[in-house]
């Protein structure tokens, strides 16, 4: 499944601007968290961040506060768990750019596509005093491995 990761200078700039409209101090160590959660193979369990950043000199304790900052600035968001695994995962938000996205309503797995066609008649309509800047299209469905455990219990 082919994710875009949105880069860190685009996730730091949105951390900052959560940061000043808050009263909250933006830190270094905030920023060296966020670094490690940018650099992780995305989705990432709390356990794996915690782990990226003990080689950074980071308490576990700034690690989950960093951690439920970035999901208040909307930086990243838990995703809903997969069955059998025990830990939430979570994953950095995709900018604003357009985008197209498939998930499974079941498990919550998600993939992004591309279609030029739909990208096409999006971009050529127009709307009554209002321009369109960019847009976000999600389709929810079943995926291959749902699908498959649905086929199974039917026969
Ligand atoms: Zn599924």
């Amino acid at each position: 499944m082919a994710k875009s990761v949105r880069s860190y200078s685009s996730a730091l700039t949105q951390l900052r601007r959560y940061l000043l409209d808050n009263d909250k101090r933006p830190t270094k160590v905030r920023e060296m968290v966020l670094e490690q959660v940018c650099n992780l193979p995305q989705p990432f369990t709390a356990d794996q961040l915690v782990k990226a950043c003990e080689a950074e000199r980071i308490s576990t304790g700034t690690v989950y506060n960093t951690l439920n900052l970035l999901i208040d600035a909307q930086v990243i968001h838990a995703t809903k768990r997969q069955r059998g695994k025990a830990a939430t995962e979570f994953e950095v938000i995709t900018g604003s750019a357009n985008r197209m996205q498939l998930v499974c309503a079941k498990c919550g797995r998600t993939a992004d596509f591309t279609d030029p066609a739909i990208a096409r008649l999006i971009k050529t309509r127009k709307y009554y005093n209002f321009i369109l800047r960019s847009y976000s299209l999600i389709a929810y469905g079943e995926c291959k491995v749902c699908r498959k455990k649905t086929i199974k219990k039917l026969t």
